[in-house]
C-alpha cells in the first residue's frame, strides 16, 4: 500500500469524457494556435478571477516575464522578490534584465513580509512580486500601501493559488498584473505547459497580447521585440474542461488539510498557519520539522511519497552564485528550506490514504529536539 504525492491520472480519469470532447473539438476545428478555445478560456478565466482581462501565454515563467515587460520593468531596475519561492519568480526578473532583491518571508505564513519589503525599497526599485506561496494569498494590502507610496508596480505570482482569495477578493485581480501557471500539477493544470496574465489594466493586457506573439498586432507587422509564448488551443480546451471543477477540487483539498491539521496538532512539528483574511487553496501542505530528513525517510519506508518545496533556496543555487549572497544571509528562507516537508495533497487523495499519511507521521519517533527552532 502506498500513497503517491499527487495522482494526476485520477484527475484526468474523473474528467475524461469532458477532456475527450475538448480534444475532439480542437482536432475537428483544424485550428491549433490563437483561436476560439484560447479566446473562450481567457474570457472564462477572467470572469473566474474577477479580473478585467486575461491573456493566455506559454507557461508561468513567461507570464511573469511578460507582465514585467508590459509594465516597463527592465535593465537597471530592482525588483523585490520573496527569498523563499520557486526559482521561476527570480528567473523572470533576471530575464528582463532587472536585479532581484530578495526579501524574507513571515515565518508563519511563508509569504513575503511587508515590513521588510518597505525597508528594501531603494530609488531604483520598480516593482514588487508577491508570491501566493503554497496556495495562500500574500498579505496584499500593506504591500499595496508600500507600492503606491513609492510608485512601484505590484505583481502577483499566482502560480500556486488558483481560486484563493484575500479579504474576499480573488487573487489575480489584486495588483497591477498577475501571472499564472497551468503546469499539470497546479490546482488548475493543463495537459502540458500553459500560463496566463490577468490584469485590470487594458494597456498592460494589450502589451502582453502583442509581446506573446512576436511583438505583432497585425500579421507580419512587428512593432516591438516580442517572443513566441502562446497558450495553445488544445491546452486552452483542456483548461476549459477543468475550470468548472476547480472550486470543488479546492474544497476537497481543504478537507484533506483540515484532517491533517486536526490529527497532527499535538506533534512536535510546525503545521501551516492561516494568514489574516486569506482563504487557503492548499496547493501544497507543508510542515516543518527539525528532523526533516529522517521523517521523510520514515514516511518513504511506510510507502508515503513526500516532496520538498524547495530543497535549495534560489540564492543558494549555482545559477545565482554571481549575486554572492552568502549562506546565512537569508536565515528565514534557509530555515524553511532546511525543515520543510510537503505531505501528499490533492483532490484525489482518498480518505483511507489521508489516514495512512496521518498514521505514518504519528508513528515517527520524534527526537526531543525535533521541534523547529526557526
Ligand atoms: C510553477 C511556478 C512558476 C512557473 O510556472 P511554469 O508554468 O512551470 O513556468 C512560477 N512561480 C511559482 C511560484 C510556481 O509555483
Amino acid at each position: 500500500m502506498s500513497v503517491p504525492f499527487l495522482d494526476l491520472a485520477a484527475a484526468t480519469a474523473e474528467l475524461r469524457p469532458a477532456l475527450d470532447a475538448a480534444m475532439a473539438r480542437v482536432l475537428s476545428s483544424g485550428w491549433f494556435i490563437l483561436g476560439r478555445e484560447v479566446q473562450a478560456f481567457e474570457d472564462e478565466f477572467a470572469i473566474f478571477v474577477e479580473a478585467d482581462h486575461c491573456v493566455g501565454v506559454g507557461n508561468g515563467l513567461d507570464a511573469i516575464e511578460l507582465a514585467l515587460r508590459a509594465l516597463g520593468v527592465g535593465p537597471g531596475d530592482e525588483v523585490i522578490v520573496p527569498s523563499n519561492t520557486y526559482i521561476a519568480t527570480w528567473l523572470a526578473v533576471t530575464r528582463v534584465g532587472a536585479h532581484v532583491v530578495p526579501v524574507e518571508p513571515d515565518i508563519d505564513t511563508y509569504n513575503i513580509d511587508p515590513s521588510r519589503v518597505e525597508r528594501a525599497v531603494t530609488d531604483r526599485t520598480r516593482a514588487i512580486i508577491a508570491v501566493h506561496l503554497y496556495g495562500q494569498a500574500a498579505d496584499i494590502e500593506p504591500l499595496q500601501r508600500v507600492a503606491s507610496a513609492r510608485s512601484l508596480w505590484l505583481v502577483e505570482d499566482a502560480a500556486q493559488a488558483h481560486g484563493a482569495t484575500y479579504r474576499g477578493k480573488h487573487v489575480g485581480s489584486l495588483a497591477d498584473a498577475a501571472a499564472w501557471s497551468f503546469y499539470p500539477s497546479k490546482n488548475l493544470g493543463a495537459l502540458g505547459d500553459g500560463g496566463a496574465v490577468t490584469t485590470n489594466d487594458s494597456a498592460v493586457a494589450d502589451k502582453v497580447r502583442v509581446l506573446r506573439n512576436y511583438g505583432s498586432r497585425e500579421k507580419y507587422v512587428n512593432a516591438i521585440i516580442g517572443v513566441n509564448s502562446r497558450l495553445d488551443e488544445l491546452q486552452a480546451a483542456a483548461l476549459r474542461a477543468k475550470l468548472p471543477v476547480l472550486a470543488e477540487w479546492n474544497n476537497r483539498r481543504r478537507r484533506v488539510a483540515e484532517r491533517y491539521l486536526a490529527a497532527l496538532a499535538d506533534l512536535p512539528i510546525v503545521l501551516p498557519a492561516k494568514g489574516a483574511g486569506t482563504d487557503h487553496v492548499w496547493h501544497l501542505f507543508v510542515i516543518r520539522c527539525a528532523d526533516r530528513d529522517r521523517l521523510q525517510q520514515h514516511l518513504a519506508a511506510n510507502g508515503i511519497e513526500t516532496l520538498l518545496h524547495y530543497p535549495v533556496p534560489p540564492h543558494m543555487q549555482e545559477a545565482y552564485r554571481h549575486l554572492a549572497i552568502t549562506e546565512g544571509a537569508l536565515p528565514v528562507a534557509e530555515a524553511i528550506h532546511r525543515e520543510c516537508l510537503s505531505l501528499p495533497m490533492g483532490p484525489h487523495l482518498r480518505d483511507d490514504q489521508v489516514g495512512l499519511v496521518i498514521d505514518a507521521v504519528r508513528s515517527f519517533d520524534f527526537a526531543p529536539m525535533s521541534k523547529s527552532k526557526a
